[in-house]
């Protein structure tokens, strides 16, 4: 079982497929970035089920998201973000965030909702929604094998 540096690791390995596309080259550099830290993101995601440095990274990130929601009296979100940041919490480990459909649906659910609120294309958001699918992968695969 890989530790995080090790899904890091391999996040970036499979972050190197997106050089195959088409889109890649023409994506400005702040773009890449976003793409490799999605990849290592998603690349840690999976493992929010269990005790690990990816569990503290996301909780933290998520408390400060939900600080910043209250903070803005958007209050509705901040408890739907609360409901979700409960879920893999109560799942056993390497259950359903260790799924290929959660693997489709979480990247693919953020996906739609940024093309939503965003004022972007489907198109121009599509290497992002890749990135992530990629880093999600790139754990499953690494836990398949070790
Ligand atoms: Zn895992």
């Amino acid at each position: 079982m890989p530790g995080y540096r090790g899904h890091i690791f391999i996040a970036l390995l499979f972050c190197g497929l997106l050089y195959l596309f088409p889109f890649w080259m023409p994506l400005p550099l702040p773009g890449k970035i976003a793409c490799v830290a999605i990849c290592v993101f998603f690349g840690l995601w999976p493992d929010v089920d269990t005790k690990s440095k990816g569990q503290s990274i996301f909780l933290v990130l998520f408390f400060a998201a939900n600080v910043l929601l209250i903070y803005r009296q958007d209050y509705q979100r901040a408890a739907y973000l609360g409901l979700l940041i409960v879920l893999p919490l109560c799942s056993r480990h390497r259950g359903w965030t260790h799924s290929i459909t959660a693997m489709i649906l979480i990247p693919g659910a953020l996906y739609l909702a940024f093309v939503h609120y965003s004022n972007t294309t489907p198109t121009d958001l599509f290497p992002y929604f890749l990135a992530a699918l990629l880093g999600y992968g790139s754990h499953l695969a690494a836990d398949r094998i070790w």
